[in-house]
C-alpha cells in the first residue's frame, strides 16, 4: 500500500520552518500531500491563490509531494484522499498539547490514521507564520524566514 500523508495548515505564509519538515519527511512516505485547509470564519493575510502558488514553486522540484486545498475536517480530507498519515511539525509543549488533542481525536473518528510528528530544527523552533505576518504588516523583511524560492 502506497503511504499517503497529509501535512495540512494555513501557511499564510510558508516558513522555512513548513519546508523543513516536508523535505525531511520525503524518505518516509510516497507521497506527501501539502494541504491547504480553508476555515471561512478565519481571516487570512494571503489569498489562497497566493498561497498554493507559493507551495508550487517551493517544491516544483520533488514530485512526490502535491499542493491541494481543502474545505471543512482535515480528517475527512484524509479519507477522501486514502491517506493514513497527518504530518505535523513540533515546536514547543504547547505545540504538543495541541496536537495530542487533535490526534486522539482524529483516531478516534478514523482509526487507520496515524499522525507522525516531527520535531523543528532548533534553527526554526520560534519561527511561526503569526510572527511573519506581524513582520510583513508593519514593513518589515521577512525572507529570512520563508523559502528562498519566494520572492516578496
Ligand atoms: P495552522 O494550522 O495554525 O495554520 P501552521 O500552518 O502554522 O498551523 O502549521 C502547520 C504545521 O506546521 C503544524 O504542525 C506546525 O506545528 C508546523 N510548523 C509550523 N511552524 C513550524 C516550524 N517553525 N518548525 C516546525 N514545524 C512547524
Amino acid at each position: 500500500m502506497k503511504r499517503i500523508a497529509v501535512f495540512p495548515g494555513s501557511f499564510d505564509p510558508i516558513t522555512k520552518g513548513h519546508e523543513s519538515v516536508i523535505l525531511r519527511s520525503l524518505g518516509l512516505f510516497d507521497t506527501i500531500i501539502v494541504a491547504v485547509g480553508v476555515n471561512s470564519e478565519k481571516k487570512y493575510l494571503f489569498s489562497l491563490e497566493q498561497r498554493i502558488q507559493w507551495l508550487m514553486e517551493v517544491f516544483s522540484d520533488y514530485p512526490q509531494i502535491e499542493i491541494d486545498s481543502y474545505v471543512g475536517l482535515t480528517i475527512d480530507y484524509c479519507r477522501f484522499k486514502h491517506s493514513t498519515y497527518i504530518l505535523r511539525g513540533l515546536r514547543t509543549s504547547a505545540d504538543f498539547e495541541f496536537e495530542r488533542g487533535i490526534g486522539q481525536m482524529n483516531k478516534q473518528i478514523y482509526s487507520e490514521i496515524e499522525t507522525v510528528f516531527l520535531l523543528a530544527l532548533p534553527e526554526y523552533n520560534a519561527l511561526n507564520s503569526s510572527v511573519v505576518r506581524d513582520i510583513y504588516r508593519n514593513g518589515g523583511g521577512i525572507r529570512q524566514f520563508i523559502p528562498e524560492r519566494i520572492k516578496i
